[in-house]
């Protein structure tokens, strides 16, 4: 659910996420404040927005991710990604934070940690903002996780 006080925009997840996980690109929505955005995938097929679709818009068409948005409020509702070549294809993003509901999976580790900077993170926190990330239980990486990173060779290895 967006954060629009009347009519928000309601999207309903059919099934249990996957590789959640907190970002620290400047891309993902991340709510007011924080550094790191929280972030899992789910099958497209079960992503479907039940309340007020005609408030969403997509925020970059050209984006590998196409991220669709409250145009009120600004909350990011869910990610997809059409390039039906990419290795993600087939899986949507979304921000379970956002979910009335509990129960959802936790986040495993945190991804693209030194892009942090970026959205304007002091650098010489960075060894703080990694130690706080481990003391979480979530292994900080620059990119993605091994898995997902193993997941994205095997695909271009298979189809390069
Ligand atoms: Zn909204
Ligand atoms: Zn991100």
């Amino acid at each position: 659910m967006c954060k629009c006080s009347s009519k928000p925009v309601e999207v309903a997840v059919g099934a249990q996420t996957a590789h959640n996980h907190v970002c620290g690109c400047s891309k993902c929505w991340k709510p007011e404040g924080a550094l790191f955005s929280q972030v899992a995938v789910v099958a497209r097929d079960k992503v479907s927005v039940t309340e007020n679709p005609h408030k969403l818009i997509i925020i970059d068409e050209s984006a590998t991710i196409q991220r669709y948005a409250c145009n009120e409020c600004g909350t990011h509702m869910f990610g997809r990604i059409e390039n039906t070549g990419h290795p993600f294809h087939g899986l949507d993003f979304v921000h379970t934070e956002l979910s009335l509901e509990q129960g959802w999976s936790a986040p495993e580790f945190a991804a693209f940690v030194s892009s942090v900077i970026e959205s304007g993170a002091a650098p010489e926190s960075m060894g703080d903002v990694r130690k706080t990330l481990k003391e979480l239980g979530l292994k900080p990486y620059d990119t993605l996780s091994p898995v997902l990173m193993d997941a994205i060779a095997t695909h271009v290895a298979n189809n390069g």
